[in-house]
Parts: C-alpha cells; sequence; structure tokens
C-alpha cells in the first residue's frame, strides 16, 4: 500500500521498520501484556512438552502491528523448535505448500501471515496437513485417479490474521487454539516504551515515555516508531534525555495529535461528520469521499477510532459519536446527537 509507505502512524509493517527484530521480546516473560493468551499459551505449551507433543495449531488475529509474528517467535522459542515463515500470498500454488511441507522437520513451526489471503486450492492441502498430519496427493484423473498419503513430520501451524473472519471455516476449525489480540492499554505501551528505549540506549522519563504510549494507537510497532523518531529529534537538539516537552513537541512536529490521531484519521471524522451530517455511512461510500482505500479504512484506522468510542458501527455504516464532535471542536447541534444526551457535558461544544 503506497500510502503506508508515509504513514507514521500506521500499523502495518513499513520499510523503515527493518530493525524490528531488535526489539522483538524472545519469552512470554518479556512479552507485555495479552495476560490472557499467554497464560493459555503457557499452560498449553507446558503440557505439550511434558506429554513430548508438539503443540496444537495456533490461530492468532488481531489488527496488524500486535505482536502476532512476535508471539510465534516466541513459541517457538519456548518449544525449542524451529520456525519457518512465509505468507499466504507468497505460497501461490498447492505444490509450493506442499514442498514446505515435506521439508519440515519434526517439531517445527510454520508460521503463515496474513493466512486469510491463501489461495483456496493451496489452502486445502493444508486441511489433511492440519488434521492428519498427511498430505493427499491425487494421482490420475477422471474415474482411475487415486489418492496417495504422503505422511509428514509432526508440525505446529500458526496462522497470523487482521480478518478472522474472512477465513474459511474448514480452516478456522483445524486451529486447535485461537487467540484475539487486543489493543493495548496506557500501562502496558508506557512498559514497551521503557523496555524498547533500554534495548536501544535512549534515556527517557516516565512521563515522555507515557505520552508516547498515549499517542500510538494501542499498537506496539507504533510505539516503537515513535520512540526512534523521537531519539531523532533528541540527538538533533544534543538532548541527552528524552522529557516531556521534548516528546510533546516531538510529537506535534510529526502531526500526532493529542490522542495519537493523525491528518487522515481527523479526515475520516470530519467528513463523516461535514458530508455525512455525522452518519450512516458505508464503507465504500466513506473510502471513495476520502481517497482512502476501504480495506485500509477498515484495517487500520477503524480499530483504534473504535477503540476511542469516536465512531459507531451500525447495519447501516459508520457514524460519528459525541466525542469525535468534541475532539474535533465541532458543535453538537443541529445534530441528532445533540438530543440524545441531554444532561451529558456539552461543555466543550
Ligand atoms: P504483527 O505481526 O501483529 O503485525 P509484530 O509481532 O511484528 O506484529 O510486532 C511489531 C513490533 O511490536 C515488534 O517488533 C515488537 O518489538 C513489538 N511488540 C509487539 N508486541 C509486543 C509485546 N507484547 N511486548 C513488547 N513488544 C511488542
Amino acid at each position: 500500500m503506497e500510502e503506508d509507505i508515509e504513514r507514521l502512524l500506521s500499523a502495518n509493517r513499513l520499510e523503515t521498520d527493518e530493525s524490528e527484530n531488535k526489539l522483538r521480546p524472545k519469552t512470554l516473560d518479556a512479552y507485555v501484556g495479552q495476560e490472557k493468551v499467554k497464560q493459555n499459551l503457557s499452560v498449553f505449551m507446558a503440557s505439550a512438552k511434558k506429554r513430548g507433543e508438539t503443540l496444537d495449531h495456533v490461530l492468532l488475529y488481531g489488527p496488524p502491528g500486535l505482536g502476532k509474528t512476535t508471539l510465534s517467535h516466541i513459541i517457538a522459542n519456548e518449544m525449542g523448535a524451529g520456525i519457518r515463515i512465509t505468507t499466504g500470498p507468497a505460497v501461490e500454488r498447492a505444490a509450493d505448500l506442499a514442498s514446505i511441507l515435506t521439508n519440515l522437520q519434526a517439531g517445527e513451526i510454520l508460521f503463515i501471515d496474513e493466512i486469510h489471503r491463501l489461495n483456496p486450492t493451496v489452502e486445502e492441502v493444508l486441511y489433511s496437513a492440519m488434521e492428519d498430519g498427511s498430505l493427499d496427493i491425487v494421482i490420475g484423473k477422471g474415474p482411475s485417479a487415486r489418492t496417495m498419503k504422503i505422511p509428514l513430520e509432526p508440525f505446529t501451524l500458526v496462522g497470523a490474521t487482521t480478518k478472522a473472519g474472512m477465513l474459511s471455516a474448514p480452516l478456522r476449525d483445524r486451529f486447535g487454539m485461537v487467540f484475539r489480540l487486543e489493543l493495548y492499554n496506557e500501562k502496558e505501551l508506557t512498559s514497551i516504551v521503557h523496555r524498547s528505549s533500554s534495548i536501544l540506549g535512549i534515556r527517557i522519563h516516565d512521563y515522555a515515555a507515557s505520552e508516547i504510549a498515549r499517542r500510538s494507537r494501542g499498537t506496539p510497532r507504533i510505539c516503537n516508531r515513535l520512540l526512534k523518531r523521537i531519539r531523532d529529534f533528541a540527538e538533533y537538539e544534543n538532548a541527552g534525555i528524552v522529557d516531556l516537552p521534548l516528546a510533546q513537541a516531538s510529537l506535534s512536529r510529526l502531526e500526532v495529535d493529542s490522542l495519537g490521531l493523525d491528518t487522515t484519521d481527523n479526515n475520516i471524522l470530519r467528513t463523516i461528520i461535514e458530508k455525512f451530517n455525522g452518519g450512516p455511512v458505508g464503507l465504500e461510500t466513506l473510502a471513495a469521499s476520502t481517497g482512502e482505500d476501504a480495506n485500509t479504512i477498515e484495517d487500520v484506522y477503524e480499530p483504534y477510532l473504535l477503540q476511542l468510542g469516536f465512531i459507531a458501527r451500525t447495519p447501516r455504516g459508520r457514524i460519528c459519536t459525541q466525542g469525535a464532535y468534541k475532539h474535533l471542536g465541532i458543535p453538537l447541534y443541529n445534530t441528532g446527537l445533540f438530543d440524545l444526551n441531554p444532561d451529558g457535558d456539552d461543555s466543550a461544544c
């Protein structure tokens, strides 16, 4: 996606994120937040190890940048297993996947990112591999066609997706564990900022770390990226330590507002309010009016705007809530929302 190359707040991986591996936690203990996922995973990993078996297949889903790839590396590390990494769109033919699977060593982890983008004929190869640990190869054609089973070494498939709803039911059902990753809260992100600062050798005050956390849209990838840009400002100004004023000044120069919204988020909200009278407006219409891609709005911008409660999804489309009006400083009168909460705090309007 072109626009992601420039977009500082994109949760998708950018070319400038190549140093990400350095910041990835290697163990479950070092992985911040996602407590429920960690607790369950540690139980299942411990019992698989005790039985001397491979871990059941794992599906991780949630918005980009929340730690799905990181978690797959941690699973491999904690299970003492190797990991092979690929993505849904990279595996073009069934034969490519067959070759990946037959080359896996016993116990290895196969990580398939964007698994919802696997081509259906490729996906079918996974069914028997996941269920019976074998490849079903059809030999010949017509009435004389035979199916041959090729046994595979036991392996664990870790699938990651931003769109669990787009996964076919037969594939989803073959995962023994399905974990949803949630956006991180401010405390968790603050601890990620501190962790990354110490790895990168950046001295930072607590208040500055919390400020970065607050503006990171609940996403570790974004908080690490903002931290690195602020380090650039600090180095440029010969500041030995990142303090609150420096963090705030840098973030406003980066056009990241007090809640972590950038010009595109604010443009989406303004469009719903000003062009569609607060909504409801359908996703495609919104995409056309803002010049953004519908998928990008849905995957990248919307999760955080929904979490903030600035927009809501209704059967007829997206609507802006009072919070969005207040954030943008747009008066609520003349909108249906004004009457919804006559006793509410409309002082900012
Ligand atoms: P995804 O695969 O979901 O897009 P990644 O696993 O690539 O996300 O995570 C992006 C970056 O965010 C990683 O480099 C890692 O440094 C950081 N990160 C993600 N989750 C955590 C976490 N729970 N604790 C600490 N850092 C994290």
